[in-house]
């Protein structure tokens, strides 16, 4: 089974603020015992992650016999690819592509699938918000009308933000084995709504 992950999508971080949002979220989801403040290249791929935090036996309880285990949960005592990158840059959800399932216009609000005609647009405007500062616009196909590709609705929700936190093969953020909700957490630490998301390699 190939590596997955969830995120967290600060929707309203900038490159302004990208550090010290960022900074903040680590910290709370430190204190809350979700993370670890040390931080490993093993448990991750090609950056630095915190190792699962120390109240995640209590945090997260598995019952026997219900079948509550997702099925990709791994061990975080494995300590295999189980880490939490914080990311205090433009951040896309690039393997999001590989489970990629609809993209809706915010103008016309037609649906376009991950075979459609917005899958070329949709990979430019990646590498468009990655190298250059102005905004990254996309043109729906069907209505022409050109928006900020953040206005579009995508399934999964591809990032294009600042700030985003990675949490490699965790459990489902809703699976019945949490006793906490990671993402209403992130919210009050960071006081906006913070988007979920997915990618798998
Ligand atoms: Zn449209």
């Amino acid at each position: 089974m190939s590596d997955y992950y969830l995120a967290l999508v600060d929707p309203v971080a900038n490159v302004t603020n990208a550090k010290e949002r960022a900074n903040r979220l680590r910290d709370g989801l430190i204190v809350n015992g979700i993370i670890s403040a040390e931080t490993s290249e093993e448990c991750v791929y090609g950056g630095l992650g915190h190792l699962p935090g120390p109240h995640l036996k209590d945090l997260y309880v598995l019952v026997e016999g219900l079948s509550d285990r997702p099925p990709e949960l791994r061990d975080w005592d494995t300590l295999g690819i189980c880490g939490v990158e914080i990311h205090a840059e433009k951040w896309v959800n690039v393997f999001g592509f590989t489970v990629f399932e609809s993209a809706k216009c915010p103008a016309c609000e037609k649906t376009f699938g991950n075979r459609s005609e917005i899958m070329t647009p949709l990979s430019a405007a990646v590498s468009h918000f990655l190298k250059r500062d102005e905004p990254t616009t996309l043109q729906c196909p069907s209505c022409q009308k050109t928006q900020t590709v953040q206005s579009w609705i995508t399934t999964p929700h591809l990032g294009f933000c600042h700030v985003a936190a990675q949490f490699w093969n965790w459990p489902r953020f809703d699976a019945p084995g949490w006793q906490i909700s990671i993402p209403e957490i992130a919210s009050r630490i960071l006081e906006t709504n913070v988007v979920t998301t997915y990618g798998r390699m």
